[in-house]
């Protein structure tokens, strides 16, 4: 499985996403700890967005 590689938003930290995981999946920082989600993935470009962690409803 191949990975892609990210840098934390918060921290510049890198995070690997794997290459399978798709829109609407939550990866999490190894450094710090922040939660982001998978905004937007087109082939080996990933877009990530930060998570709300406040535990809301998830419609947009
Ligand atoms: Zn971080």
């Amino acid at each position: 499985m191949r990975k892609i590689i990210m840098n934390c938003l918060e921290c510049d930290a890198v995070i690997n996403v794997p290459d399978d995981a798709s829109v609407g999946e939550i990866v999490s920082c190894p450094e710090c700890g922040a939660d982001f989600e998978i905004a937007k993935k087109s082939g080996n470009q990933v877009e990530l967005k930060i998570a709300e962690s406040v535990g809301e409803d998830w419609g947009e």
